[in-house]
């Protein structure tokens, strides 16, 4: 079996809490740079709800290190092919593969396909726990977080069950209702509903192709390649796809109700097919008698009405003392639709293992400030989070050269020293990681959906 190259011990040791794909991401990348890891999660067992999401070029580059998850990663991903549809299913162009207009490493303009695994979240998950296992690394299930704490050489974090641990550093990989505000910035930036929701679900293809309408309407290439529809429409989106194995479509709209419970469970609600009918009949005045056929493929308590959430950007994911630090959701929040939560994730988990390995086990605190320096930046320019729910196209203008090519490891081992000279002298120090001559302006939610009402178009 292929070996993964581990570093040499750094004498660290590191508690993450969260086995999503930002907390398994960072135990795996703590362990291969010499830090002693252990990871906790809420859960019993391994979740395995979800449908699908997306892992873009940079986070792949995370899997050249682990050449067994790469392969499975490979195999177990799906490539998709795009058509573009009016709400009534009008066909407006493809299916092509997802080509982006960017630039080539000159600067020139060119047109390159850049594929974008887009992966089932259990398969993934199960990758990535199966490379867990491998280098002896157990996740320590049923740990709630409910409380981290430091002193200058330590952080802390203790458990609903009474458990408390202890090490040189604390990951908040718990997610977007992450418990870890009140030792990082002392005030709690609450999640809250965007306005918008998700009918979501994927389920075996053969529940589909039983029907012989929506197995023909919605085919594999003939390449054999997966296939997805997006049906645009005012304030609505829809996603139809079928790979080999799984069917799954989704519809983005408008939600009303205030209701916004702060986790990934607790934000959805079981819902049926009628619902969705009566939806599209109330809002559009009839549903097309082919998504009728294809919501009717759904196998029972398989959909669910999940509430998109998300949070003002705060530029402060480290706390006071440098011991405790948020990652993934835990730091940022992306709707679903901007194809990019897990795949920041895996570039967090990528750069602040580079930052701990480099700044060594006397200086955890400015490593942990240095890679909330480098990671910060790019975050702070992902506007484009805003608006896809609106024009969800706009993912594809957003694969520009800067986002798809970055290399978190590398970018932390050629930048550390100089974000540790601006950290500590105040040296000028700006990031490349951001879109070329974009200039950053702090804005909010209320701001976003203001320009949005107004009919402002909205900087991505
Ligand atoms: C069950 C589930 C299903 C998902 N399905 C989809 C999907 O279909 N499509 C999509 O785009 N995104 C989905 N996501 C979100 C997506 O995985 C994340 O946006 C992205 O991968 C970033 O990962 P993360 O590790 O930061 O956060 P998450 O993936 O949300 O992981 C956070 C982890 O922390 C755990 N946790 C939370 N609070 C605590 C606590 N107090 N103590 C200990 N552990 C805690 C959670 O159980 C979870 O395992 C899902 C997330 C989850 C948890």
């Amino acid at each position: 079996m292929p070996h993964v190259q581990r570093h040499h011990g750094t004498g660290i040791t590191a508690v993450v809490v969260g086995g999503g794909v930002g907390g398994i991401m960072t135990a795996l990348e703590c362990w291969r740079k010499g830090i002693q890891v252990r990871i906790f999660e809420r859960s019993l067992k391994p979740e395995t709800e979800g449908d699908f999401f997306s892992i873009g070029p940079s986070a792949c580059k995370a899997f050249e290190h682990w050449p067994v998850a790469k392969e499975e990663h490979e195999a177990t991903s799906y490539d998709f092919c795009l058509s573009y549809h009016k709400q009534n299913g009008e066909h407006i162009y493809g299916p092509v593969p997802l080509a982006v207009t960017t630039t080539n490493e000159a600067g020139e303009t060119t047109t390159n396909t850049i594929r974008v695994h887009r992966h089932l979240r259990s398969k993934f998950q199960k990758v990535l726990l199966k490379q867990l296992t491998e280098i002896g690394v157990a996740i320590e299930y049923n740990h709630r977080a409910v409380k981290y704490d430091e002193t200058n050489d330590k952080a802390i974090v203790e458990f609903e069950n009474g458990v408390r641990v202890e090490a040189d550093l604390v990951v908040a990989a718990d997610g977007v209702g992450t418990k870890s505000f009140e030792v990082v910035t002392r005030k709690e930036v609450r999640a809250r509903s965007s306005g918008y929701a998700i009918y979501r679900t994927a389920y075996p293809v053969e529940f589909a192709t039983a029907d012989p309408e929506v197995d023909s309407k919605f085919p594999l290439l003939p390449s054999g390649q997966s296939y997805a529809q997006m049906w645009v429409g005012p304030d609505m989106h829809m996603f139809i796809s079928r790979t080999e194995d799984i069917f799954s479509w989704s519809l983005t709209h408008k939600e009303t109700s205030a209701d916004s419970a702060e986790t990934w469970y607790g934000t959805h609600s079981k819902c049926t097919p009628a619902d969705v009918v009566q939806f599209l009949e109330k809002t559009l005045g009839s549903c097309p008698d082919i998504l009728r056929k294809v919501f009717n493929t759904t196998p029972e308590d398989h959909l669910v009405d999940w509430k998109i959430l998300w949070r003002d950007p705060q530029p402060l994911w480290t706390s006071r003392k440098g011991r405790v630090v948020q990652l993934g959701d835990a730091a940022h929040t992306f709707v679903p639709s901007s194809g990019n939560g897990a795949t920041q994730a895996i570039e967090d988990a990528m750069s602040l293992a580079s930052c701990l390995e480099i700044g060594g086990k006397s200086n955890v605190p400015m490593a942990l400030r240095v890679h909330n320096l480098l990671r910060n930046q790019a975050h702070r320019h992902h506007t484009n989070w805003g608006l896809v729910a609106q024009n969800p196209q706009a993912i594809k203008e957003s694969y520009d050269r800067w986002l798809w090519a970055h290399d978190a490891e590398q970018y932390a081992y050629e930048n550390y020293g100089k974000a540790l000279q601006h950290l500590i002298t105040g040296a000028p120090f700006k990031n490349t990681n951001a879109a070329p001559g974009y200039v950053y302006r702090a804005w909010n939610i209320d701001e976003l959906l203001a320009k949005q009402e107004a009919g402002i178009p909205i900087e991505v």
